[in-house]
């Protein structure tokens, strides 16, 4: 078995290894050696600092790829947020939900003042034909009902999304980015 000679990259301690050897213990200070080979010339390079360096690397490729996917998650909630009628930044979300209803109820008690307002003028008249503001009033009436009940589900769709989003974001950590892949595909900027 040939040996060589080389330096410990932490102490300076001389060491003889073997030719064939690919880590070594520096029997000086105890620091655990790769042993690199170029044509030239052998060195060693401490694992304990190069592991540290790839974790660190890893690390920051972990926080970039976090941070770019919650930057996705926010820009989509916008989108959805535009899709469901919102548009400013500020205020209350639900707020257009609630105007529409209001009116929508406003509506409904106008369509049943006429109805019943009819019906009342029809039998203190004795005349039938009052009975004419029946069928607005009754259409009124059904058309805020829908309104009402389209608003009501729009808007339960809204807050769905909504705490799904919260829920996405806050289960999303930069653990979920360690690892696995590689450093092009978490750096890689989304289509
Ligand atoms: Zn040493």
């Amino acid at each position: 078995m040939k040996l060589e000679s080389i330096n410990c990259n932490h102490c300076g301690a001389p060491l003889e290894v073997s030719e064939a050897a690919n880590f070594v213990t520096c029997h000086h200070c105890d620091a655990q050696l790769a042993i690199k080979r170029t044509s030239s010339a052998s060195f060693t390079e401490e694992i304990a600092e190069l592991a540290e360096s790839t974790s660190r690397l890893n690390e920051q490729l972990a926080q970039i790829a976090y941070q770019n996917e919650l930057e996705r998650l926010d820009r989509d909630w916008q989108q959805a947020r535009k899709r469901h009628g919102i548009h400013d930044q500020q205020g209350s979300d639900t707020a257009h939900f609630n105007v529409a209803m209001a009116i929508a109820i406003i509506c409904g008690f106008v369509g049943g003042f006429l109805v019943v307002g009819s019906i009342t003028f029809a039998i203190s008249q004795d005349s039938p034909a009052a009975l004419i503001g029946l069928i607005p009033g009754l259409i009124i009436i059904v058309f805020a009902w829908l309104v009402v009940m389209r608003t009501e589900k729009k808007k339960v769709e809204y807050l769905t999304e909504k705490r799904l989003h919260h829920h996405r974001r806050k289960s999303l950590s930069p653990a979920d980015f360690r690892g696995e892949k590689s450093a092009q595909e978490l750096t890689a900027p989304d289509a």
